[in-house]
């Protein structure tokens, strides 16, 4: 049974598969590196749910292969929500997340401690070649701190410290830990006994 995992963000793949893996013995995870390339869609829906479902669309479309994807972000409470679909290029093209977050702490430069609250969410989607579609979501509460912090993880992770493990920011966890709390691992754990079940 092999199933492909539609992200070409190597880190954001790298969670995916690791999470995957320990949950689907019996399943070859494979990413867009192993199938022939194909035109991966343009983001441009207003949820992280139309964006997973665009993506996990264009997989099954092209490679044939039941196809998960993952379209997540920072939600930042002084921010009304933002960046949210569009956190991997806040800060414009090209897409950096030096910049990304440079651009956030400078924009909350002069919010207090109290209300740098934020949560980071994520919705993944399934879609089989006969056309069934199945949406989780997961979501990881915390707050952004004042200056980045560790080297582990991606994007935001180190400005964001989560409410279940204070005091260190996600990229100072190790790999295993952020898989416990974050958005990613918990829509994963919730989508991999369905991905056994559809593709028994
Ligand atoms: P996507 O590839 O369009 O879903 O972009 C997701 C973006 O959201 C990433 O580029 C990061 O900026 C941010 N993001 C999502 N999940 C995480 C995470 O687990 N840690 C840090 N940043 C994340």
């Amino acid at each position: 049974m092999r199933i492909l995992v539609a992200s070409r963000n190597a880190k954001k793949l790298e969670e995916m598969q690791r999470i995957l893996r320990e949950h689907l013995t019996e399943v070859e995870v494979l990413g867009l590196d192993d199938v022939a390339p194909y035109d991966e869609p343009v983001e441009d829906q207003p949820t992280f749910e139309g964006n997973a479902l665009l993506k996990a669309r264009a997989g099954v479309a092209s490679s044939g292969l039941p196809t998960l994807a993952d379209d997540s972000g920072l939600c930042v409470d002084a921010l009304n929500g933002m960046p949210g679909v569009l956190s991997a290029r806040w800060s414009g093209p090209p897409k950096s997340d030096d910049r990304n977050n440079e651009l956030l702490l400078a924009q909350l430069s002069d919010v207090p401690d109290e209300r740098r609250t934020a949560h980071f969410a994520c919705a993944v989607a399934l879609v089989l070649p006969d056309g069934t579609v199945r949406v989780v979501h997961g979501r990881m509460d915390g707050r952004i701190v004042r200056e980045v912090r560790g080297g582990g993880g991606f994007g935001y992770d180190v400005l964001f410290e989560a409410d279940d493990m204070p005091g260190v920011t996600t990229a100072e966890l190790t790999p295993d830990d952020k898989d416990a709390i974050s958005h990613r691992g918990k829509a994963l754990r919730q989508i991999a006994p369905v991905v056994a079940d559809l593709l028994r």
